[in-house]
């Protein structure tokens, strides 16, 4: 490992204005960072450490909407009576994540900002183009299995590893921001994260020294929710794919739907297309189906991971029917 320097953050503005340094990084939970600084595929000159900052309530807010603070441990909101009551696909989410352990440790900042599972992005001694701009993209036809299927381009095709930005992505969550300048501002989770393109090392709309303070949750709607992940084991393992999928229906017909994926896009997945084609219409698995073709119909598989595209098929109808049925997920009471 290299040396750096080690800065414990005083408050927000301190932990800002260290951050904005050259070669300056925040660590929180540090379940990633410090794994990739043992690989030396994230090399800091200065450590910023927020760990101790107040960032870490979970509380309601005047117009019914949830505040999550930046530093609070997954297992805590995970746990939290208010997330498991109104937007329990997010609770359902946390849990599906990591390791009993992992969860007591990573925070909800350092979970958005997680960095991709691609096998050679984290093998130094390949080329990657999201590691090394420029080097060259191997999984494009090597080993893909757990790469995605939408918004990837010819330059990286990782998928976003969280369960939790898929949750959030879902429940149109907003980050909220404190620039190195002191500036705040709000980033909705649709913008947050950027899809490849020609600069796979961009995967943020984030400028250097930007703290998220805070995450959140508009008031809860009236629906069904859950999350559910396919992945090779039962647990500790990332998505292959996963949904986290609220519906309400009324009166026979889908009154509201909120869809969003991971495992298959280059960021956690959401299509506005899909789920206005729901909207107004009787539930029934000719109709997800319908709507699973129209999310799929620009996907691309690169050999290992084409069963990813049969496999959301399977897993969106399955999981909007059963919601649709009541015989899947919790009832959010508005
Ligand atoms: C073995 C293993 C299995 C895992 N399985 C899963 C899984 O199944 N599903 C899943 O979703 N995740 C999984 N994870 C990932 C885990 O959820 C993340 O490592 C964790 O959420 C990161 O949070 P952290 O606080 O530890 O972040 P850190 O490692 O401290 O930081 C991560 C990044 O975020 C930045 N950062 C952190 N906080 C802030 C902030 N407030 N403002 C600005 N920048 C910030 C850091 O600078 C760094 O770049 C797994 C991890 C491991 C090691
Ligand atoms: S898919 Fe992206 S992260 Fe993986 S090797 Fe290609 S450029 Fe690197």
């Amino acid at each position: 490992m290299r040396m750096f320097d080690y800065a414990r953050a005083a408050d927000e503005a301190d932990a800002a204005s260290r951050g904005q340094a050259e070669g300056a990084k925040f660590i929180a939970g540090g379940t990633n960072l410090l794994d990739l600084m043992k690989l030396e595929i994230e090399a800091p000159e200065v450590l910023v450490d927020i760990s101790r900052l107040a960032m870490t309530e979970v509380a309601e807010t005047a117009d019914g909407s949830l505040s999550i603070g930046a530093l609070v441990p997954n297992a805590d909101l995970a746990a939290n009576a208010l997330v498991r009551a109104r937007y329990p696909m997010l609770s359902r989410a946390l849990l599906a994540g990591a390791s009993p352990q992992l969860r007591n440790k990573a925070t909800t900042g350092g979970n958005l900002l997680q960095r991709t599972r691609c096998v050679y992005f984290y093998e130094p001694a390949s080329a990657c183009n999201k590691r090394k701009p420029g080097s060259g993209c191997p999984a494009i036809d090597g080993f893909n299995r757990n790469c995605a299927v939408l918004g990837t381009s010819d330059a990286c095709i990782a998928a976003h590893p969280s369960d939790m930005a898929v949750a959030m992505r879902a429940l149109d969550a907003v980050v909220s921001v404190r620039g190195a300048d002191g500036a705040k501002r709000d980033i909705a989770m649709a913008d947050f994260h950027l899809e490849p393109g020609d600069t796979p090392q961009i995967e943020t709309v984030l400028e250097p020294g930007d703290l998220i303070t805070h995450v959140t949750l508009p008031p809860a709607t009236s629906a069904r929710q859950t999350y559910r992940k396919v992945r090779d084991r039962a647990s500790y393992a990332f998505a292959l794919v996963s949904i986290g999928a609220s519906l309400s229906v009324q009166d026979g017909k889908i009154a509201a739907a909120r869809i969003a994926f991971g495992g298959i896009g280059t960021v956690p997945w959401r299509d506005a297309e899909v789920e206005a084609m729901l909207v107004g219409e009787a539930p029934s698995a000719a109709l997800f189906g319908m709507a699973a073709d129209r999310l799929l119909a620009d996907a691309t598989g690169h050999g290992h991971n084409d069963f990813k595209i049969a496999l959301t098929r399977r897993l969106m109808v399955g999981t909007l029917s059963a919601l649709a049925e009541g015989k899947l997920g919790e009832e959010v009471q508005a």
